[in-house]
Order: structure tokens, then C-alpha cells, then sequence
């Protein structure tokens, strides 16, 4: 059958129809079925007072044009949206070493499970999962002084500004992080982690307190969508191998237990936080955010999540 069809093809997402203005304009709109709808991250204290009614998204395409729409400029704890970046540096230093001590597989549990931890000796399933982050943040340890300022010297170098920590947020993990804890001693305890448990959850619960908004987050995401390089410069931050890598594990696993489910309704590579951000890409084109606070079961944005669907299906941009 011929013509029936909207087209694909690779010069045309996304759809030529619809500027990216409008079409992120009118997610702001259409998103409000969706609003109320999930719950703040309570269980860490310093989230729970954040305005669950807010929302936001931003677009940076590969050749330097942004968009933003609703509160993208509102900055947000990134929370595990930070394992993407942990992993890049991890992993420019590590190279394939890094892959001895965590695995680069789908969960299926959710993100904070000890369960195949412990089963699968202190060997976490992916570098996206809690577990997983908090061995990076090790590795990381080895790579550098002080891996929190290389972070955020990094990210600096992406947006043109240093970002903040929020240290009230910082506090508040590590007064109620008990199963990531729980999680640093059982790989300690398989010797799997060479640094001491509390100076590895300092740099994890730091990385997640690191403060951006949707446009700063879609600026920083994409050398991901642009073969490992930052648009518009000379600056590679991987190589090309390592970005398609790192876009594979972010749609395997970006989502925890509802990767599959990301992967069916979104269909592109995605990282999220329980601050309710959602940073993606469509490689060779662009890289987005979105972000509202209130999550659904799993960890991930309702609202944020629709937004992203709503995105793939009108420009017609996915992976698939
Ligand atoms: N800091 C959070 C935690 O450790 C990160 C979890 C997340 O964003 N999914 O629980």
C-alpha cells in the first residue's frame, strides 16, 4: 500500500508539518489530561514539598536550535538523569573495564530492588539502576579527585553555566538512604567496590542533587543525539561507539521496570529521575526534556512520560 501513510524519512523529523514551536506548544496544552495524576518523591523529604502542578519541556536539535514551552526553564533535582553523565566520565576512563563490574542488561526490578544483587554477586544489572549509578560513582572515584567537580565541569562545559547542588536535598538522602546503603555494602561486601561505602554514597547523592532545567538538560544531552559530540563545537565528549552505547542503555534500562513499556508507547532512548525529569534523544536529530514532579509507581513522571509520547507520535520521530 502507498500514500496512505504519514513519511519518515530521515530529513524530515521531525515532521515538516508542524514547526517544533508549535509542537511543543501544544503538549503544554494537551499534557493538562494528564496533570494530578502520580505522586511526588515523599520518601526523599527535601522532594516531597515540591509543586507537583508544574511542567515544562525543551528541545536542542543537532544544529543548535532550541525550543522551550511551560516552566523549561525551572530548575529541578535531576536526580538519576545524572547516571548518564556518571557513566560517560566513567566509562572515558574505565573503558571497557567498566563492563567487568556491572552489566549492561535490563532490570525488570525497580530501580532501588536488592533482590539480584544479591543473586548475582554484588554485579549490578546496569549501570542505570541504583545500584548500578552507585558503582559508577566508585569507578568514578578512581577517575578523578574530586568526581563531583568533574561533573559539574562537564555540564558547564555543555550549558556555558555551573550548575548548583542542592545540598538540602543532599542532606535529606543521606538521612533516609538507607537501601542505597544497603545496596553500597552488599557490593562492598562481594568486593566489588574499592572505596569506603561513605565516601561513594557522597558522590552518589550529590550527583542526584545537582540542580537543571529542561532546556539546560536537553543542551547537555545532546552529544548523545549527535554521535558523541556537542553540536556546534569541536567538543567530543565520547566517541561515536560509546554514544550509541550509552543511548542503547538509557532505552534498555533508562526507565527501570518500565523500560519495555517506554521503549512501546516512546520508542526512543530515555533517562529519568525522581525529581520528575525525563531527558531523551533522537539520535542524529535532536535531544529533549521534560519534566513535571508527580511519578508514577515505577519512578517516572506521569506527566513527563505522556509528553514524550505525545512528541514521538506527532513528529514522528522514534528510533523504530
Ligand atoms: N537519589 C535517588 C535515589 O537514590 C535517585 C533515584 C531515581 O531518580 N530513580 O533513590
Amino acid at each position: 500500500m502507498t500514500g496512505t501513510y504519514p513519511s519518515r524519512s530521515t530529513s524530515r523529523c521531525p515532521s515538516d508539518l508542524l514547526s517544533l514551536q508549535e509542537l511543543v506548544d501544544g503538549i503544554a496544552v494537551d499534557i493538562a489530561a494528564v496533570m494530578g495524576r502520580g505522586k511526588v518523591a515523599d520518601y526523599i523529604p527535601a522532594l516531597a514539598d515540591v509543586d507537583a502542578d508544574q511542567f515544562g519541556m525543551a528541545i536542542h536539535t543537532v544544529d543548535g536550535q532550541f525550543y522551550g514551552t511551560g516552566s523549561s526553564g525551572v530548575g529541578f533535582s535531576i536526580q538519576s538523569i545524572s547516571k548518564v553523565l556518571s557513566l560517560t566520565l566513567a566509562i572515558e576512563h574505565h573503558g571497557d573495564d567498566l563492563w567487568n563490574r556491572v552489566s549492561v542488561e535490563p532490570s525488570g526490578d525497580p530501580f532501588n530492588s536488592l533482590v539480584q544483587l544479591e543473586h548475582e554477586c554484588g554485579v549490578p544489572r546496569n549501570p542505570l539502576i541504583n545500584a548500578g549509578a552507585i558503582l559508577v560513582a566508585d569507578a568514578l572515584l578512581d577517575a578523578h579527585d574530586d568526581p563531583i567537580d568533574a561533573l559539574l565541569s562537564l555540564i558547564e562545559q555543555l550549558t556555558g553555566r555551573r550548575p548548583s547542588i542542592d545540598e538540602e536535598v543532599v542532606s535529606s538522602e543521606k538521612a533516609t538512604g538507607f537501601r542505597n546503603e544497603a545496596m553500597a555494602n552488599l557490593m562492598k561486601s562481594f568486593g566489588n567496590l574499592k572505596h569506603s561505602v561513605a565516601d561513594v554514597l557522597d558522590v552518589y547523592f550529590r550527583q542526584c542533587s545537582i540542580v537543571l532545567n529542561c532546556e539546560e538538560l536537553a543542551q547537555v544531552f545532546a552529544y548523545l543525539a549527535n554521535a558523541g559530540r556537542q553540536p556546534g563545537s569541536e567538543v567530543v565528549v565520547v566517541s561515536p561507539l560509546r554514544a550509541r552505547r550509552i543511548n542503547a542503555l538509557m532505552l534498555t534500562c533508562g526507565t527501570y521496570d518500565r523500560a519495555g513499556e517506554f521503549a512501546f508507547k516512546v520508542g526512543l532512548p530515555a533517562k529519568s529521575g525522581v525529581g520528575g525529569g525525563i531527558a531523551a534523544t533522537v539520535p542524529g536529530k535532536l535531544a529533549l526534556c521534560a519534566w513535571s514532579p508527580a511519578l508514577s509507581a515505577s519512578g517516572n513522571s506521569v506527566a513527563a512520560t505522556e509528553a514524550l509520547r505525545l512528541f514521538a507520535e506527532r513528529s514522528l520521530c522514534s528510533v523504530f
